[in-house]
């Protein structure tokens, strides 16, 4: 059994970038040695290994590197800010905060989600109904401040994963993967989408090169409105990782190449029997009544939606119509 996750090798770059590697380290290492102090400090449940951490740092340091195109100035602004955050944020006891957890299993219950084992390529897999999102729920129950601090715990979890999928393999793992079912999916999805804006920002600037892979599935016909809303905000390398699957029989062949048969639910196609409530992976909790009434709001608004919309086209027309006279 592997305990320690493998020595980062700086022979795996080249001259150049070992330069680079060795200015940045350098340049950052009094700043480093401060924040592995405050971070022993902190009366954290889970040991401290200070050989560890150091190899942890070389290996943020290298995603650091790639994510800012190997610009050492942009680098290191970029780590002496992400340091700053943790540090502000209580990022690195916020898994040992109580409060968080429950906040976390209260949010399951709006976005209905589970951590459902590893990819081929090891990463450990977060699935998630965004379909099944109750939008109106979110806003009532939680403030954005709430979610952004979910964001985050969540981050810290996945890497937490990632690094002892590490030890367990003896083969580093880095990022995370996730399947997104939009089955489901309305448009008041669009109320969340600032909050998406804002976790984005935080995964680029603080957690680069996490995210392995993204696997959006059963897109709804308003998908493409929605992608047109958000594509600006993704990073271009972050953008080549977001594979769109198209709705239909192929969904299970083309999620198969990506995992293990075993590690999907069935529902997707897969033969998943280790969880407790298998076949159903995913909990969906029952609302009962207040999803009736939620219902019936989001009825009211798609209505609502559509009529704005008709009206737009008109509007449309009428400036056409407009147009057309003047060229006349
Ligand atoms: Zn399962």
């Amino acid at each position: 059994m592997v305990v320690s996750s493998p020595l980062f090798d700086i022979n795996q770059l080249n001259i150049e970038q070992q330069k680079k590697f060795d200015t940045v380290y350098n340049e950052l290492k009094s700043k480093h040695t401060s924040y592995l102090q405050y971070k022993f400090n902190l009366p954290l449940k889970t040991q401290f290994d200070s050989e560890q951490e150091e190899n942890e740092w070389r290996y943020e340091l290298h995603r650091f590197l790639r994510a800012r195109k190997w610009n050492v100035t942009h680098t290191i602004k970029s780590l002496v800010e992400m340091i700053q955050w943790r540090i502000d944020n209580n990022v690195d006891s916020i898994l040992e905060h109580a409060p968080m957890s429950s906040r976390m299993e209260l949010l399951g219950k709006v976005v209905p989600n589970a951590q459902h084992g590893y990819t081929k390529a090891h990463r450990p897999l977060y699935i998630e109904k965004s379909g099944l999102i109750h939008v109106n729920k979110i806003l009532k129950m939680f403030t954005s401040e709430d979610l952004v601090q979910c964001h985050i715990y969540w981050l810290e979890y996945y890497c937490q994963l990632a690094r002892e999928r590490s030890r367990q393999l003896g083969k580093h793992v880095e990022t995370f993967a996730m399947i997104t079912d939009l089955h489901g999916c309305k448009l008041n999805l669009r109320k969340v989408l600032p909050l998406f804006k804002q976790s984005l920002y935080i995964d680029e600037n603080y957690y680069p090169e996490r995210l392995g892979q993204m696997l959006i599935i059963n897109p709804p016909a308003i998908f493409p409105t929605l992608w047109n809303l958000v594509k600006h905000w993704f990073d271009p390398v972050t953008k080549t990782k977001i594979i769109v699957i198209k709705k239909g029989p192929g969904t299970s062949t083309l999620l198969l190449q990506h995992i293990d048969s075993d590690q999907l639910p069935r529902e997707y196609g897969g033969t998943c029997n280790s969880c407790s409530t298998a076949p159903n992976c995913i909990p969906v909790y029952d609302w009962g009544k207040d999803t009736a009434d939620d219902k019936q709001e989001e009825q009211e608004e798609q209505e609502g939606l559509e009529g704005q919309e008709e009206q737009k086209g008109l509007e449309g027309q009428e400036e056409q119509e407009e147009h057309k006279e003047q060229n006349e």
